[in-house]
């Protein structure tokens, strides 16, 4: 019998701050079996540890800047290399720049593997500030609410019974979402343009209600994987 070799997925979600890319990426490891990895998660907990790469990016992700290409490469070099990874990831959150897809693109040839697909969450300006700004997680399994539109359970549990403890995180005020956004559209949107040159983008209307925008992706991962 001969062997099947599965190359496991590399999906990336691309758009700004407060497009949905988290909240898809929770649901996809659910429905799909790939792993969630979000740079912003892994700088945070850089930050809570005191790690000096940590230390480096503190001041520039409360600014709502981007983090240095090399800080943020070496921290998903060492994710991108645990065992769980290898059941295929949804990178959410990176690239944010065309250094850091060069570098994907030469990671991944190294394992002979490349991007499955990109998902590319369109969504208009001004309402990610209010999603941004209104938005905190579960402080224990890291579910996803909003003030205005995604409440916790009566009573103030969050849906997975974990608690009523919540975090929102330092970054998320309207001031910093406006300079994140700045730098979504000047260094992290020419990205679109370079993945759909490779035949990989796909377009998703992320102004939709979450279930809605949730079925677009999971059909576009069907269909890549299929
Ligand atoms: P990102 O990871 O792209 O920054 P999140 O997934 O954290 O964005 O979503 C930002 C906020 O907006 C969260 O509070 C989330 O519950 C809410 N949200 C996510 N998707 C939608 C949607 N399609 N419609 C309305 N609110 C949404
Ligand atoms: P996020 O959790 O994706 O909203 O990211 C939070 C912050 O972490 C960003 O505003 C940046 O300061 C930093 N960050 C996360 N991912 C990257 C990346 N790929 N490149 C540079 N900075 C990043």
């Amino acid at each position: 019998m001969s062997e099947v070799t599965v190359t496991p997925a590399v999906l990336i979600l691309l758009g700004p701050p407060g497009a949905g890319k988290g909240t898809q990426a929770r649901m996809l490891e659910q429905s799909a079996g790939l792993v969630q990895l979000s740079t912003g998660d892994l700088l945070r907990a850089a930050v809570a540890a005191g790690t000096e790469a940590g230390q480096q990016a503190k001041a520039v992700m409360e600014a709502g800047g981007l983090v240095s290409d090399g800080i943020v490469l070496a921290i998903l070099k060492d994710r991108m290399a645990a065992p769980d990874t290898a059941q295929g990831v949804i990178l959410d959150g990176f690239p944010r720049t065309a250094p850091q897809a060069k570098a994907l693109d030469a990671l991944l040839a190294a394992s002979g593997q490349r991007v499955t697909a990109v998902i590319s969450m369109e969504v208009e300006d001004a309402p990610m500030i209010a999603r941004v700004a209104g938005r905190f997680t579960c402080a224990t399994c890291g579910e996803g609410y909003h003030d205005e539109y995604t409440h916790p359970r009566l009573g103030g549990f969050c849906y997975n019974w974990c608690g009523t403890a919540f975090n929102r995180r330092a970054d998320d005020t309207a001031e910093t979402a406006g300079a994140r956004l700045a730098a979504y559209h000047a260094q992290t949107a020419p990205l679109i343009a370079y993945y759909e040159g490779r035949g990989v983008l796909h377009r998703v209307d992320a102004m939709q209600g979450i279930d809605m925008v949730a079925g677009a992706m999971s059909d576009i991962v069907n269909r890549v994987s299929g």
